[in-house]
C-alpha cells in the first residue's frame, strides 16, 4: 500500500516505512506474531485518518420547533497530530434550530468526519460547531468534547484518567447568557 502523500516517499510503501520504524525501535519483526505488524499498523492508522463520506441530511423545520436539540455520548475517536497517538472520548452536540433541522443520526457522522486525524481537540471542537452552524443556519450550536489523550495518559505526564474538556459555542449559545447556561446545564447532565 503506497502512501497518499508522495512527499513522504516515492520508493518505499507505508508498510516498509512502518517496518523500518519498528525495527529501529528494537521490535523483532521476525516472529509469527509480529511479521504482519507493519501492515496492521498502517491499516489501523489509515482507518483513524480517513473520513467516511456522507451527506448531511437536513429537513425543513415544519413544526417550528425552536427549543434546544441535544445529543450526548457521541463517540470521539481521533489521532493527535502532535504524537500520532489516539485520543478518545465523547461529545455533546446541541443546536437551536431555525428553518432547518438535521437527521439525528447525522450529528455523530459530523463528529466522526472531523475527528479523522491528524487532529487536535481544540480545532476538532471548533470545526464541528462552525460546520453545523453554517449547514443548518442554526441560531446557535454548542459542542463539548471530553477526551482522554494517550500521549498524556500512557506516557509523558503519565496522568491516567485525565480528561481534557473543550467547548465551542456559536450564535445564541455564545451571545445569550440564558442559552449558554442552558447548554452547559444539559452538557453536564449527560456526564457519565
Ligand atoms: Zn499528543
Amino acid at each position: 500500500m503506497k502512501l497518499a502523500n508522495p512527499a513522504y516517499s516515492r520508493t518505499l510503501s507505508a508498510e516498509e516505512h512502518a517496518a523500518g520504524l519498528l525495527a529501529a525501535l528494537g521490535v523483532d519483526l521476525d516472529t509469527e506474531s509480529t511479521r504482519r505488524t507493519p501492515e496492521r499498523m498502517v491499516h489501523a492508522l489509515q482507518e483513524l485518518m480517513t473520513p467516511r463520506a456522507f451527506n448531511l441530511t437536513t429537513f425543513p423545520n415544519l413544526e417550528g420547533y425552536t427549543e434546544l436539540v441535544a445529543q450526548h455520548g457521541i463517540p470521539v475517536v481521533s489521532l493527535c497530530e502532535h504524537h500520532a497517538l489516539p485520543f478518545t472520548g465523547q461529545a455533546v452536540v446541541a443546536y437551536l434550530p431555525d428553518e432547518r433541522i438535521v437527521g439525528l443520526s447525522k450529528l455523530a457522522r459530523v463528529v466522526e468526519m472531523f475527528a479523522s486525524g491528524p487532529q487536535v481537540q481544540e480545532r476538532l471542537t471548533k470545526q464541528i460547531a462552525s460546520y453545523l452552524h453554517d449547514q443548518l443556519k442554526a441560531r446557535g450550536v454548542g459542542v463539548m468534547i471530553r477526551a482522554e489523550h494517550m500521549c498524556m495518559t500512557l506516557r509523558g505526564a503519565q496522568a491516567p484518567g485525565t480528561i481534557t474538556l473543550t467547548t465551542s459555542l456559536t450564535g445564541e449559545f455564545r451571545d445569550d447568557a440564558r442559552s449558554r447556561q442552558e447548554f452547559f446545564a444539559i452538557a453536564h447532565e449527560g456526564r457519565r
